[in-house]
């Protein structure tokens, strides 16, 4: 019955699980440990735990099995495992199945903290190469005959790049490897990647999953064998785990994702098209836009041109500031995601550690803003964008 269900109704009532006292709301467990009835009931559990049987937090908890059964629902995998935040989820999915010789091909328009991981894995003996993700021809003439994985953000924070899932996994699995993809800024929402081949899809909870920037939190998306195979050891051994009071409030934020995420993107749709063209903007990159280079791609991909829009203000960083210190709804901060609009100046902020070359190589420029759209009125939201420009002329 439930496998019927549409995304709407799975949010609500996917994976709940009721104690005897028949709670409507999901409950929170918050304890690490759990009462054996008898010195072999403990011993079994050890031996091989039922799904309604935990053992220790760090290795499952029933408020966590709910949020990871809802999500796997949702994106339409076997299985899920939730982590502590994205980036224990991103290292997990990696660090699980790589080891030294073996080697990956990765998109360079990635979050740094990803390149970062893939860095740490080089240390270790793990051959790393950076592409431009967007060309189909570079994942080809990267592969190795000891090509593991490829990996990459199937939409780029923060210039908004579209990567084709379907093509990169076509050409992974042709070599053996396997398909891990960051589905961050797509949101499970608008997530086609299962039928498009990713073997493994991971997301930062902490963005739109939560959806009120309250908690850390990622999670790991894959078939059951890789979940609860060396997935679930690594996290359960290395205590990546997500705490049951951070998964209690993803199932919360869980319930509206999908009335959220759509508003969003309809506010991204509302004020890329009211600014496109502005004479205080050099660019407008938004996928939603016939004029994003990968405008088909995304449509074709998710349905929806996303919740993010990047604007380039003329005028470099003193525009770009002028523009973020005028604005009065839209806030300065650097979650995304989140119920409410956030305006985020990446050169000076997420991507300060990079040099001026390797922004420019990901499209990070100095007059570059990166607005995630919340759920407040599309209208308003116009208008202070205007205002920012406004100011951003003066
Ligand atoms: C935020 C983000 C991450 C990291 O997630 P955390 O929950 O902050 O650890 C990884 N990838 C992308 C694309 C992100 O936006």
């Amino acid at each position: 019955m439930a496998d019927e269900w549409n995304t709407r109704t799975k949010l609500v009532h996917e994976g709940i699980r009721r104690s005897q006292y028949g709670e409507m709301a999901e409950a929170l467990f918050l304890t690490q440990g759990f009462v054996y009835p008898s010195a072999e009931t403990a011993e079994q559990r050890f031996v091989q735990s039922g799904p309604d049987e935990f053992i220790y937090a760090r290795y499952g908890n029933p408020t966590t099995r709910m949020f990871e059964d809802r999500i796997a629902a949702i994106e339409g995998t076997q299985d899920a495992f939730a982590c502590a935040s994205g980036m224990a989820a991103i290292n997990a999915a990696l660090s699980c199945q790589l080891k030294a010789g073996d080697h990956v091909i990765a998109a360079r328009q990635m979050f740094g903290s990803c390149l970062y991981v893939l860095q740490i894995l080089q240390g270790f003996g793990v051959e790393v190469t950076l592409i431009d993700g967007t060309i189909l021809d570079e994942w080809q003439g990267a592969l190795q005959p000891n090509t593991k994985l490829c990996f990459f953000e199937s939409v780029s924070n923060p210039g908004l790049e579209v990567i084709d899932v379907k093509g990169v996994a076509d050409i992974a699995h042709a070599a053996g490897a396997k398909l891990v993809v960051d589905n961050v800024f797509a949101s499970p929402i608008f997530s086609k990647a299962v039928e498009l081949g990713a073997d493994i899809i991971v997301y930062s909870t902490t963005k739109h999953i939560d959806g009120g920037g309250r908690a850390l939190g990622g999670v790991v998306c894959g078939d059951r064998d890789f979940i609860r195979g060396p997935l679930e050891s690594y996290v359960k051994h290395t205590g990546g785990a997500m705490s049951p009071y951070h998964a209690w409030i993803m199932l919360s934020g869980m319930q509206t994702l999908d009335l959220r995420v759509r508003a969003q993107a309809e506010n991204a749709a509302k004020v890329a098209r009211a600014v496109e063209g502005h004479p205080a903007l050099s660019r407008t990159t938004y996928p939603g836009l016939p004029s994003h280079p990968q405008h088909d791609l995304a449509m074709a991909q998710m349905g929806s041109g996303g919740t993010m829009v990047a604007l380039e203000l003329q005028g470099g960083k003193d525009s770009a500031f002028k523009f973020l210190n005028a604005l009065e709804i839209i806030k300065i901060s650097n979650n995304l995601g989140d119920a409410k609009s956030i305006a985020t100046h990446p050169a000076t902020t997420t991507h300060k550690s990079l040099t001026e070359d390797e922004r420019a190589l990901i499209k990070i420029t100095p007059g570059m803003v990166r607005v995630s759209m919340g759920i407040e009125d599309g209208d308003d939201l116009v208008a202070d964008i205007m205002r920012g420009l406004d100011a951003a002329r003066g």
